[in-house]
C-alpha cells in the first residue's frame, strides 16, 4: 500500500509518501513568515500553503521515487487547525483523489500526534495497548488513554493556554524571540532550577492550566526588575531553568495522577514540546523510580509532519475506511 498524505493544519506545509507503515519521504515548508509577527498570522498561513503545497506534493514524489499512478491513496488532515489553512490541504486532496480516482481518507491531527508511534523506525520502540498519550505543543496539551488505534478517550486537557504557548509567552517576557521554547531550553541548561519557584496553578482532575502560570512569571519579573533594571539579563539562566521547571512540574503532576487513576505505566509523548531537555531527563527519571516506559518518536515526527498522517491513513486503508468527496474541513475536531 502507498498512501501519500498531506498535512496543512497550521503554519507548515507537509506531505509525505508512505509503504504500508514505513515512511519514504516526509518533506515539512516550515512558514519563516510569522516570525516576524511572533505567532501564526492565519491569512498569511494560507496564502502561504496555496504556494507551497504543489511542490511539496512533487518533492515528496521524487524524494520517494514513485509515480502518483502507483498511488493506493490519498490521506489529509480535515482538523482541528485553522480553517483557511486545512482548506487548502483538504481541497487539494480531494481533487487529487478525483483525478487519480483512488479512495480520498480523511485524519484527524490530534489523532494523528498520537499514532506517528507507530510509524516503523528501526531505532524506535512502539508502545502496546493500552497506553497514555501526552501530547504537548504549540497549540494542544493532552492526556488521552489509548484503547487501540482508532478507541482513544480525551482524560485530561488544558482549560487555556498550550504548553508551548506558556514556553513561548514566558520567553516573550523575557524579550526572547518567538518562538522562545528551544532558547528557553538552551539557557534552563546552565541555570538553578531552583532558583526561583513558581507556584503550580490549582485545576481539578487531569486538566491543566498554563495561563496562570504566565502570570506568575509575568509579576514576578515585573518586580524583580522595577528593583534591578538588569534583572534578567544578570540571571537568564537560573530564569529559564525555573521556568521550565514550573512547567515540568505541572505536567508531572498530572502524568503521575493518570498513571495513579488508569493503573496504565506506559506513556507515550508527542508534539514539539516532546523535544524539550528537561522534560526528558525527568521522564528517564520517573522510569526508574516509578517504572514507567516513556515513548518519544523521532523528532521529525513530533512536530508538525504528514508522515503521520500517513500512518493513520494506512491503518484506515486496511479498514476500508475511506471519506466521501462531499467531506468538508472541520476547525474544531474531537479525537
Ligand atoms: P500544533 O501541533 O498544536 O498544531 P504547533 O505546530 O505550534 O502546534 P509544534 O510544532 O508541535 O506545535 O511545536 C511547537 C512548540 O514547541 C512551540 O511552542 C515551541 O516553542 C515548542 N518547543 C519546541 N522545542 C522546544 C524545546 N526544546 N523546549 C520547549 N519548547 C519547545
Ligand atoms: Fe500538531
Amino acid at each position: 500500500v502507498y498512501i501519500l498524505a498531506i498535512e496543512s493544519s497550521c503554519d507548515d506545509t507537509s506531505a509525505a509518501v508512505l509503504h504500508n507503515d514505513k515512511v519514504l519521504s516526509n518533506v515539512v515548508a516550515n512558514q519563516k513568515i510569522h516570525e516576524e509577527y511572533g505567532g501564526v498570522v492565519p491569512e498569511l498561513a494560507s496564502r502561504a500553503h496555496q504556494q507551497n503545497i504543489v511542490p511539496v506534493v512533487h518533492q515528496a514524489l521524487s524524494r520517494a521515487n514513485i509515480d502518483k499512478k502507483e498511488l493506493s491513496a490519498i490521506a489529509f488532515t480535515r482538523g482541528p487547525g485553522l480553517m483557511g489553512s486545512l482548506l487548502v490541504g483538504t481541497s487539494f486532496a480531494k481533487s487529487l483523489a478525483l483525478g487519480l480516482d483512488i479512495p480520498l481518507i480523511e485524519v484527524n491531527h490530534m489523532q494523528a500526534h498520537i499514532l506517528a508511534h507507530f510509524i516503523k523506525e528501526p531505532e524506535t520502540p512502539m508502545p502496546s495497548f493500552p497506553f497514555l498519550a501526552l501530547t504537548i505543543s504549540g497549540g494542544h496539551t493532552q492526556i488521552v488513554k489509548v484503547n487501540s488505534h482508532f478507541n482513544m478517550e480525551v482524560i485530561g486537557e488544558t482549560i487555556d493556554d498550550a504548553v508551548g504557548e506558556a514556553f513561548d509567552k514566558s520567553a516573550k517576557i523575557l524579550g526572547l524571540p518567538y518562538p522562545g521554547g528551544p532558547l528557553v531550553d538552551k539557557y534552563a541548561r546552565q541555570g538553578d532550577a531552583k532558583a526561583y519557584p513558581f507556584p503550580k496553578p490549582k485545576v481539578d482532575g487531569l486538566n491543566f492550566s498554563f495561563s496562570g502560570f504566565k502570570t506568575s512569571v509575568l509579576y514576578f519579573i515585573q518586580k524583580e526588575t522595577e528593583k534591578d533594571p538588569d534583572f534578567i539579563e544578570k540571571n537568564l539562566n537560573d530564569i529559564c531553568a525555573s521556568i521550565q521547571q514550573g512547567i515540568i512540574n505541572i505536567l508531572i503532576d498530572k502524568l503521575k495522577k493518570a498513571v495513579k487513576q488508569t493503573g496504565i505505566k506506559q506513556i507515550a509523548i508527542g508534539g514539539g514540546v516532546s523535544a524539550n531537555s528537561g522534560i526528558r531527563d525527568t521522564l528517564k527519571e520517573c522510569e526508574k523510580r516509578f517504572g514507567w516506559q516513556t515513548y518519544i518518536p523521532k523528532f521529525e515526527y513530533t512536530t508538525d509532519n504528514a508522515a503521520m498522517i500517513g500512518i493513520v491513513g494506512y491503518y484506515k486503508f486496511l479498514k476500508e475506511d475511506f471519506t466521501d468527496q462531499r467531506i468538508t474541513a472541520k476547525a474544531r475536531f474531537s479525537i
